[in-house]
């Protein structure tokens, strides 16, 4: 038989418990309460997203079928429409194609099947077609790209770095397409490249709207776009980064941001170099040297 005091004791000792444990219910409620707001808005995004992404592929096909029609309507002597037709083309098919590599890529990476595919790279050929692919849109801003890359005394002419040549070329495009988008009109954009330690560095540098500092982290969430005044007359839906950071933890590389809202942004990434790449060169695929094919005309 129980005393009355350890009765009491043990009543005490059973309300503390029950104390505790609706604490504990209360936490996981709240918990539960914030996964489903989290739920909620990547929900939002998503739907966002879909609606975004098919007007960003509805409407390029769109123009591309009318302005081929045009051209092979066009008489022979209207070479200088043609050409000039056959530049939009080209602008809108190498806008989609990227927006499509992005969204390839990010699916690939989701499904856990994207993995690095290592090949002995020019890497001082690699950044000069990226940023020559780019050269039409930058002049349509009036924007100039300047190029360097610093040379480590040993090595020869040739960089050759060991690395995976098309997530490299994904990775950089995103940050020049931003530094484009985000620049304001008639304003220089650098690029420089250097390998120290084993490690090739890129520094994509803009003069433009600039990142808040309270933004700098979640600029890589996943449909995440910051100014949405500016960005309505962007393309884009907030994939670029994401896939960016996903393929540089591939590539065990790592990106660095120093921003100033209005004055403009400095990304530099950092990636090691691997061994035992394929040792077969990279090839480049052609299309980067559609509007200039001298390095000065790039520059
Ligand atoms: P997108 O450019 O398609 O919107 P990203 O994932 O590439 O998507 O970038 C996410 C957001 O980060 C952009 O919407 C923009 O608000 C901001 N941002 C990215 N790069 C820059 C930059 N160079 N300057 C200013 N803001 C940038």
């Amino acid at each position: 038989m129980l005393s009355d005091k350890e009765l009491i004791e043990q009543l005490h000792a059973k309300l503390n418990e029950l104390k505790s444990s609706q604490k504990l219910i209360e936490r996981q409620q709240d918990e539960l309460k914030l996964v489903n707001e989290k739920l909620a808005e990547s929900e939002a995004l998503k739907s966002h997203f879909i609606s975004n992404i098919t007007n960003e592929i509805i409407n390029p096909f769109a123009s591309i079928l009318g302005l081929s029609k045009n051209i092979i309507a066009a008489k022979d002597s209207d070479i200088i429409k043609i050409k000039s037709m056959a530049e939009l083309i080209h602008s809108e098919a190498f806008e989609l194609d990227f927006q499509l590599k992005n969204i390839f890529t990010a699916a690939k990476i989701e499904a856990g099947e994207a993995c690095p595919d290592y090949v002995k790279t020019d890497i001082n050929l690699l950044l000069a077609s990226i940023i020559s692919a780019y050269k039409y849109k930058a002049e349509q801003k009036q924007l100039k790209i300047n190029f360097s890359f610093e040379l480590d005394k040993k090595l020869t002419e040739t960089i050759y770095f060991s690395t995976d040549p098309e997530k490299l070329k994904l990775i950089l495009s995103n940050l020049l397409s931003n530094s484009i988008k985000y620049s304001n009109a008639a304003n220089k954009i650098e690029v420089k490249g250097w390998i120290d330690n084993n490690k090739l560095n890129v520094a994509v540098k803009d003069r433009g709207i600039g990142i808040d500092k309270k933004n700098l982290e979640i600029i890589f969430d996943r449909f995440k776009r910051l100014d949405s005044s500016i960005n309505s007359i962007n393309p884009g839906h907030g994939l670029g980064l994401s896939v960016t950071k996903a393929l540089l933890d591939l590539l065990e590389g790592k990106i660095d941001i120093v921003s100033k809202r209005n004055l403009g942004s400095v990304f530099t990434i950092s990636i090691p170099q691997v061994e035992g790449a394929n040792t077969e060169d990279y090839a480049m695929d052609g299309n980067e040297f559609i509007f200039g094919d001298s390095d000065n005309e790039i520059f």
